[in-house]
């Protein structure tokens, strides 16, 4: 078995030398597997510089990208889940939620924060999906129908960024329930004449769509995201058909009158600005 051991002598590599690049310094788009420097595509809002792929983002990157000079108010920061269903599946939902925590470094699934957008004072709930994929539990509904009010009390246009694959199992009826509580909100921001834009991003599923995600003002998406209610596999086992192409994406959606338009990020926050000025003059 000699050629497991190293017979020369002397074959030393420099731990310098064994990377040619330090890490994080290059971007590879999964799309069309194109490389470009991280700074470029930080820059570029998170969007491929040769094909325009738009890659998920997180609340803290739309807040930066969003607020003037990065710089907003976070509400309801420690709003943590409590267990009503005493759920456990291949762990204890308590013990899901603190490893989830720390491995995030997030506290629920959604974000809400104000601030200004282009000088205009503006609320804004933003989901995350790094957190149990973006599912809607009690603390995403809450924060959701807090920052509403504090829209309303602020007399301010309220902006929810919806990402996510559902409702939280581990809160079953709970979280339905938070489909009717926004829902609920939204009409009470309706009622005091405030806008709401809803942007859906890439997957905005299940649930969330089924409710807010759906009750804008304006209804607008970010290009090629997954926008649906159940997924593909089930739709087609239920109705035992096969699905057109491209179902499902926000281009689909937007062609069968279920969005307003699809907004490219790099202009998102020229767009609903403008938007927002222009639902101000009603
Ligand atoms: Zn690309």
């Amino acid at each position: 078995m000699s050629w497991f051991r190293r017979t020369e002598k002397g074959i030393n590599t420099p731990t310098e030398l064994k990377r040619e690049t330090p890490d994080g310094l290059w971007y590879q788009c999964p799309e069309c597997k194109n490389v470009m420097h991280t700074r470029e595509h930080k820059q570029n809002a998170f969007t491929c510089v040769h094909c325009n792929y738009h890659d998920k983002i997180g609340s803290e990157a739309y807040f930066n990208l969003l607020f003037d000079e990065g710089a907003f108010t976070e509400l309801d920061k420690d709003m943590i889940s409590g267990d009503p269903l005493k759920f456990v599946d291949t762990k204890a939902y308590p013990d899901r939620i603190k490893t989830t925590v720390e491995k995030s470094g997030l506290k629920d699934a959604c974000r809400t924060a104000y601030g200004k957008m282009h000088g205009k004072e503006v609320t804004i709930s933003c989901m995350d999906f790094g957190f149990i994929g973006g599912s809607m539990g009690s603390v995403v509904g809450e924060k959701i129908a807090r920052g509403i009010s504090h829209a309303i009390k602020t007399k301010t246009p309220f902006l929810m960024i919806s990402k996510s694959g559902g409702a939280r199992m581990m809160e079953a009826g709970f979280s339905l329930m938070q489909m009717a509580k926004t829902s609920a909100k939204l009409a009470l921001l309706e009622e005091a004449k405030l806008p709401y834009i809803s942007l859906l991003t890439d997957p905005t599923t299940g649930g969330v769509t089924a409710s807010f995600a759906m009750l804008g003002d304006f209804n607008v998406a970010e290009p090629g995201s997954l926008i649906g209610f159940a997924g593909p596999r089930i739709i087609k086992e239920t109705i035992g058909k096969d699905l057109p192409k491209g179902f499902q994406t926000a281009e689909f959606i937007l062609e069968h009158g279920f969005l307003d338009f699809i907004v490219d990020r790099k202009d998102l926050k020229d767009k609903l600005a403008s938007l927002l000025a222009l639902l101000a003059k009603k």
